[in-house]
């Protein structure tokens, strides 16, 4: 059978100011795959995934979501497609409770009873969450607050969500858990495109990836293959 395209990118170039952030890249994710960018620090992981969600314009290039060119539509608009973004730093709403900010999460969705089976089964994926539901997001541990991050993002109900390093600044117990709850993510049938400093951990859970640096995708394949590989092993894994 053929891959479903859901996301393709073509020769995207971000510039801030004299900075060439983004060089030309083009990469795709298929339904179902979780796809891993890796790449050392000012690689331009974080400049692809602001500009796939419409949070930046690229000065050239093109994004398409399931064959529709989303290059210019707003951000806001791309999550009621189907399209949610877990950003750097979690960018919890702290004076907020854990429930306040799910239901955030949910802004683009009308339909109450929807919304609220979402809920549940965010809670269900994410129990501490339940537990914590009136507590005030700023509150929460930094594990805890990715949770939220990525529970809030899965109350759009999205088809494919986009993760910046989600294991950053977290202690080892709450880094595997973070990527346990990705895999189930997938397993539930999301799309997913990660991007993480561990790139032994992204690698183990993806399908392919992509390794940018200095605004280029310079390699890609098969995570497994990459696992492997020589110059990843030494770049990238610490080997
Ligand atoms: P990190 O892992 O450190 O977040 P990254 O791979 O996500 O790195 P980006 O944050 O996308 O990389 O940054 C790519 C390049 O663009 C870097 O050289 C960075 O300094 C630059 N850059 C990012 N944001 C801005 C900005 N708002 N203004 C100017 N330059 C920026």
């Amino acid at each position: 059978t053929e891959d479903l395209e859901m996301l393709k990118v073509e020769n995207l170039v971000v510039n801030y100011g004299v900075i060439q952030a983004l060089k030309g890249i083009s990469f795709e994710v298929n339904e179902g795959e979780v796809i891993a960018l890796i790449g050392a620090n000012g690689a331009g992981k974080t400049t692809t995934l602001q500009t796939i969600s419409g949070m930046l314009s690229p000065n050239s290039g093109k994004v398409l979501l399931n064959d529709v060119d989303i290059t210019t539509i707003p951000g806001h608009k791309i999550v009621s497609m189907g399209m949610a973004h877990v950003p750097e730093g979690r960018r919890v709403f702290p004076g907020l409770t854990v429930l306040e900010n799910l239901k955030m999460g949910a802004y683009t969705r009308s339909n109450k009873t929807e919304i609220a089976k979402t809920l549940e089964q965010v809670y269900e994926s994410f129990p501490r969450l339940k537990e914590r539901q009136n507590q005030l997001a700023g509150t929460l541990s930094g594990g805890e607050q990715q949770m939220l991050a990525m529970g809030r993002a899965l109350m759009s109900n999205p088809k494919i969500v986009l993760m910046d390093e989600p294991s950053m600044g977290l202690s080892p117990i709450y880094v595997d858990e973070i990527f346990k709850i990705i895999q189930s993510i997938s397993d539930a049938g999301t799309t997913v495109l990660l991007v993480e400093q561990n790139a032994k951990k992204a690698l183990a859970i993806a399908d392919r990836a992509y390794v940018l640096e200095t605004g280029n995708v310079v390699l890609s394949g098969d995570a497994k293959d990459l696992l492997n590989d020589d110059s990843i092993k030494k770049a990238y894994l610490g080997e």
